[in-house]
């Protein structure tokens, strides 16, 4: 409101952002102790973290025989010479879109997963939750469950608090100093760098990035834990654009839970409308985000299910059906919450219980695996297997014999004193095969040409002959000439051929063997 007086103007507004109003940017974290939770979803998590985990530490030092002239660690990095090996398969520089395929394929096969079991990744999989878990594991191990471990941070430091958070932060740095190790192992030969490690050999690089992956795992997986998916990862922000209405989530079924009441044998005494949830609140407190998972869908929620296995144990005491909350869909969801509210906007249990038996009515819909299969989800798992096909296809086809040819720039072509013009090209043949290869190089396509090295050798106008060392590049400088009376009158483009006739392998490169302007 604006008043006028005949000199002045008021204004009715508030100093909203004074500093005796102002709030806080940030609300202070509240420290959350989850629980120990224990059921079929909890099992199936100690199992994908058993899984996983193994493969992480265990990899590097898997061997692979690939012959005598290749490393034999099954999967390996090796920057210093560009390749990538996975077992029999070994990248080189010039096929990285096998790597962009793999990256191709991990991208859809995430969109697969997250529109049929929505953020199954971030519950089970992910390795900030693998690592938190393994965390929280040891936490709870030095410091007991939540009530222990609550009483313990309440406490006053004394001799016990002191040793217990001592052995509980050095656990956190070893495993975290174990990750840092198992990551550089992948990046050279496993045994020959962890004794360079040991012995102080080793190069500084791979020190440094010990400390960080040791610094990151300590912070992420004992201090930060769900800040990082709640603040720092994006990934919760991109599945929100990915779910769909049959996308699998974990839902609290409120069209059977509410009113909830924790007093629900007195409430119904009284005739009052008593829905399944008693209020126990034994799904948030094993919650590792800190959320209740009643409040609905939030972007929290990991997809963890360890209130799902909380509350079915509360259900089977208390001798009721489990799934009060469950992995459902949403349109089923809706579906039973129509029915569960009739035309109106309240739950009303008595629309989804057998008065009689006091069982759940067989109009309620049950989500099972039919329930995600949609044409979204067709579409997703038909262009993950057409390219995983592509990519077999184009491995079982490669042949471990390449060539890349690039033809001088600067001078195009060379005037002689006999009237020939020379070319010059940079010639590169790689052997990708574990084994020595004799090949010829010949031109094909170009009329009285002949060829000869830059560093030396005779001109022939027939092949040269080369041996390849076992998966290795041959860089060759290359002339070509032709003399005047077999000049062609414009550029002429001609093949670049290697072959191995022991191996039946023979591969072409087209180029241009260019002239003078003038014979244009
Ligand atoms: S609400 Fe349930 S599923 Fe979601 S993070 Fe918490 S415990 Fe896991
Ligand atoms: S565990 Fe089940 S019954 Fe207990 S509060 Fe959670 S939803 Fe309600």
């Amino acid at each position: 409101m604006t008043t006028h007086t005949p000199d002045t103007q008021t204004y009715d507004v508030e100093a909203v952002n004074a500093a005796g109003r102002r709030q806080p940017l940030y609300a202070p974290r509240k420290k959350i102790f989850p629980k120990r939770a224990s059921g079929r979803f909890r099992k199936f998590k100690w199992l994908v973290m058993l899984i996983t985990l193994t493969i992480y530490y265990v990899t590097p030092w898997l061997r692979w025989d690939r012959g005598p002239f290749a490393p034999d660690q099954a999967v390996l990095v090796d920057l210093a010479n560009r390749r990538f090996y996975f077992f029999f398969i070994e990248i080189w520089p010039q096929e990285f879109y096998y790597v962009a395929g793999m990256l191709v394929m991990a991208g859809i096969g995430l969109f697969l997963v997250t529109s049929t079991v929505g953020r199954a990744w971030c519950g089970y999989a992910c390795p900030q939750t693998v690592w938190v878990d393994l965390f929280l594991a040891v936490e709870r191990f030095i410091e007991g469950d939540r009530n222990a471990r609550i009483k313990l941070d309440a406490g006053k430091w004394t001799a016990d608090k002191l040793m217990k958070r001592t052995a509980k932060h050095a656990t956190w740095l070893v495993i975290g100093i174990l990750t840092g190790g198992a990551w550089i192992f992948y990046f050279a030969d496993a045994p020959t760098l962890l004794a360079d490690v040991v012995t102080l050999q080793a190069p500084l690089v791979a020190y440094a990035t010990i400390a960080l992956l040791t610094a990151t795992t300590y912070t992420f997986g004992g201090l930060l834990r769900e800040q990082v998916c709640t603040y720092m990862c994006p990934w919760p922000r991109i599945q929100g654009a990915m779910l769909d209405e049959h996308s699998l989530t974990v839902t609290y079924n409120d069209w059977r839970g509410e009113p909830r009441s924790r007093h629900a044998k007195r409430a119904a005494a009284e005739g009052k409308p008593v829905g399944d949830c008693v209020d126990c609140n034994a799904c948030v407190v094993v919650c590792p985000m800190g959320i209740d998972i009643r409040d609905g869908q939030q972007l929290e929620c990991i997809t963890c299910a360890l209130c799902i296995d909380a509350c079915d144990d509360v259900m089977t005491r208390l001798g009721k059906e489990q799934g009060l909350i469950s992995y459902a869909t949403l349109s089923d969801y809706n579906r039973n919450m129509a029915l569960a509210t009739g035309s109106g906007k309240v739950v009303q249990p008595s629309r989804v219980r057998n008065p009689v038996t006091g069982k759940l009515v067989d109009a309620i819909k049950r989500t099972n695996w039919r329930s995600v299969i949609h044409p979204r989800t067709i579409v997703y798992l038909v262009g993950w297997i057409a390219i995983g096909l592509a990519m077999v296809t184009a491995l079982a086809l490669r042949t471990p014999l390449s060539l890349n040819v690039l033809h001088d720039r600067n001078p195009l072509y060379v005037e002689l004193r006999d009237g020939s013009v020379r070319n010059g090209y940079d010639v590169k043949v790689l052997n990708m095969a574990p084994e020595m290869r004799e090949v010829e190089l010949r031109l094909d396509g170009l009329p009285g040409s002949t060829i000869s090295l830059v560093d030396g050798g005779s001109e022939t106008a027939g092949s040269l002959t080369f041996t390849l060392e076992p998966d290795k590049v041959l860089p060759v400088r290359l002339y070509v000439r032709v003399g005047p009376e077999s000049l062609p009158a414009s550029q002429m483009p001609f093949q670049i051929v290697v072959s191995d006739e022991a191996a039946g392998i023979t591969r072409s490169v087209e180029s241009t063997f260019e002239v003078p302007e003038k014979r244009k």
